[in-house]
This record gives structure tokens, sequence and C-alpha cells, in this order.
């Protein structure tokens, strides 16, 4: 068989200005937290519409702080979708608390007030919602029902940078948002997160959890002319992004509206070539906002057999990925009774995750729904 050279799902938007940055800090000597990530917190949460940053390793970290700071606790539900990246889920239980799955509109891939009020009991502690591949969830349903029910709303908001609802930045107007920095994510700095929130007294709790607990971060104690004494305030967590990641995340946050914009044209030129192809549905914008295509992914009816069109994609040099997980379906969960799912269980087996990247070219789109239209 002839090697082809494989069209590749996803490719980190990463140039030579990244590496100025991180050799910039490097130069600088200082390397661990410091002061490129106090300036990394301030631009993200304001590109996001959120009034304090805090950065963090990841946004599975990011997760864990959110329900460590809401005191979510052993004996507590916290009502998450199935059909997410796993540490969505595995957070709740890093509280010891109990993940309670909830399942998923089909047309958005995410939770809804009434998924939610299905599996939901008294012992309902918090929800987690996703902006599951960047397709924002209804932010103004959720905070209004989460109030009226007296439950936390922690918003994984890990794929939703440049995403929007309702005419502004998804995390605008959360109590608490999780971002991710992964490379498969829009924004990268290698590994990275953030905890967004609107309230300072929650920014400086965070500041502290994610550093041991103590009440000076240590940037501020070696940038103090005079010697300070740190107290540790309560067992906490080593959490912490670097000041050479910041250096990147700064640069790349430069680039994100021109990554939504390309990528916003890419997904409706897929939309267009897909139009005419039947058995096959692409994601779309909810009424509501706009996702930024994170994931550009495509719902399967009976017609076709999901492996088997990912493995006619790779045949054909398309490097496609199936869609996303489910967790109850996982081993990890298989303990963990979950009510019916039948959303989460029909897109995590029928759907599939078409490249998108900002070096996909019109003729790789028209090969792509090429080898689609073959199949029928
Ligand atoms: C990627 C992802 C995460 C985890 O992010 P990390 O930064 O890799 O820890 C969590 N939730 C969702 C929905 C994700 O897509």
């Amino acid at each position: 068989m002839a090697v082809v050279a494989m069209i590749p799902v996803m490719i980190p938007q990463l140039g030579e200005e990244e590496a100025q940055a991180a050799a910039d800090a490097v130069r600088s000597g200082w390397v661990a937290q410091g002061p490129r990530v106090a300036r990394f917190e301030q631009e993200f949460a304001a590109a996001v519409g959120a009034t304090h940053g805090v950065a963090v390793s990841s946004c599975t970290t990011a997760l864990h702080l959110a329900l460590v700071l809401l005191d979510v606790q052993p004996g507590d539900e916290v009502v998450v979708p199935s059909l997410s990246f796993i540490a969505t889920a595995n957070a709740v239980r890093y509280v010891g608390a109990t993940p309670v799955f909830a399942d998923v509109d089909l047309a958005t891939g995410n939770v809804t007030v009434e998924t939610i009020e299905a599996v939901r009991t008294p012992r309902t502690r918090a929800v987690i919602a996703v902006h599951q591949g960047g397709v924002p969830f209804d932010t103004a349903a959720l905070r209004k029902a989460a109030d009226g029910w007296g439950v936390h709303l922690v918003e994984d908001a890990a794929c939703a940078a440049g995403s929007t609802a309702y005419g502004q930045p998804a995390g605008a107007g959360a109590t608490i948002a999780a971002w991710s920095f992964h490379p498969r994510k829009l924004l990268t700095t290698g590994e990275g997160g953030m905890v967004t929130v609107d309230d300072a007294a929650h920014a400086a709790r965070l500041r502290r959890l994610r550093e041991h607990g103590m009440n000076v971060s240590a940037a501020d104690r070696h940038a103090s002319s005079q010697p300070v004494l740190e107290a540790y305030l309560e067992t906490a967590f080593n959490y912490r992004m670097t000041d050479i990641q910041a250096a990147v995340g700064l640069v790349q946050l430069g680039r994100l509206a021109g990554l939504v914009a390309q990528r916003r044209e890419l997904a409706a030129r897929y939309q267009e070539l897909l139009a005419d192809v039947e058995g096959l549905t692409p994601v779309r914008d909810p009424a509501y906002g706009q996702t930024n295509y994170q994931s550009f992914w495509v719902l399967l009816d009976e017609r076709h057999e999901r492996d088997e069109v990912l493995a006619e994609l790779a045949r054909q040099g398309v490097s496609a990925r199936r869609g996303i997980m489910a967790a109850h379906l996982e081993p990890a969960y298989a303990d963990v009774e979950a009510g019916p799912l039948p959303n989460t269980e029909r897109i995590t087996r029928e759907s599939l995750i078409l490249p998108l990247h900002h070096k996909l070219t019109a003729d790789d789109q028209e090969h792509i729904v090429g080898v689609l239209k073959g199949l029928a």
C-alpha cells in the first residue's frame, strides 16, 4: 500500500513568536509562576469576559479546585454529562463526591435544564456543564435554573475560548469556569489551565489553593525587598502554571480572534459541501450562540457504520477521530448506575470528528467530503 500523507485532525498554531516568548522567559531567569502568569491571567480573563483569572496546570486541576472552593464533599452528588472528556467526571471523584450522569441534547451535545432535572436529587450540590467541543450550552437557561435549584454551576469551558452565547464570550457572567490550554484546544501553553471567577474572595482562595495554601505567593515573596514570612493556611496543592507557559499563552491569546474566524469559515465550507450528503448531520451554531468549532463533528444515521467510515477515511489519507467519549461506558465508571442516556450513546457511537485546523486547504476539504460522498 502506498504511504499517503495524512490530513491531521488538529494542529496547534504555534510560531516563532511563541518560541521567542518562551526563550525570553527562560533568559529572564523567572521560569516558575511569576509576572507573566499574572499578566496572562488578566489578559485571558478580559478576553473571555471574566472578572478574575487564576492560572493553573490544566483544566483538570482547574475543575478540581472549583469543587474544593465550593466545598463539595463526600455524600454530595454532582451532575455531569457522561458525554465529555473523562476529566469532567474524574474531578467529582477527586473530592470524594458522586458523579451523576445527565443526558445531552442531540444537536448541541450539551446538558440542558431538562436533562439535569431528570437526574437531580436532594443531594445534588453542583452541576458541571460543558461547552462541548466549543458549542456553547444555553448559559442563560442553565444559570437561572441552577440558581432556582440552589446548586452551584461550574462551567467546564475547556473547549470554549472564543465561543459566544447571547452575544457575549461564553465565560461572561459565569460564577466559576474552568479552561484548558492543552494542544487539542484552540489556545495552548503545552499543558495549562485557568479558573475564572466573578468574585474577588473566590479568586484569592483559588490562588492559595493552587499554591500549597500559602498566604503570600512565592512570586510576591521573591519580589519583596523585605523578608516575608509565609503561613500555610490550609492543606492545598501545587497546581501552578509556569512563566514559560504563560509567555506562550500571551502570544496565543493574540491569535484567538483570527483562529476562531478562520475555523468558522472552514466550518461553513464543510457545511456547504456536506449539504447534499445524505445520512450525515454536521454540527452547527445553536440559536443562542456561536461555536468556535474546536471540534467539527458529524452525526451519522443508520445508513453508516461509524468505524467503517473512519477506516475508509484513514485509507484515503484522512485522520478523523471517533466522536466525544462517554464516561459511563468506560471501565473506570463501570460501577456507576447510569440512567438511560440515549442521546449520549447515539453521539458517542455514531459521530466522528473531521480535520479542522489552520493549514486545512479547500482541496483537503473537497477530498474529505468526496470520501464521505463515496460511502453512500
Ligand atoms: C480537554 C478537556 C478537559 C481537560 O483539560 P486538560 O487541560 O487536558 O486537563 C476537561 N474537560 C473537557 C470538556 C475537555 O475537553
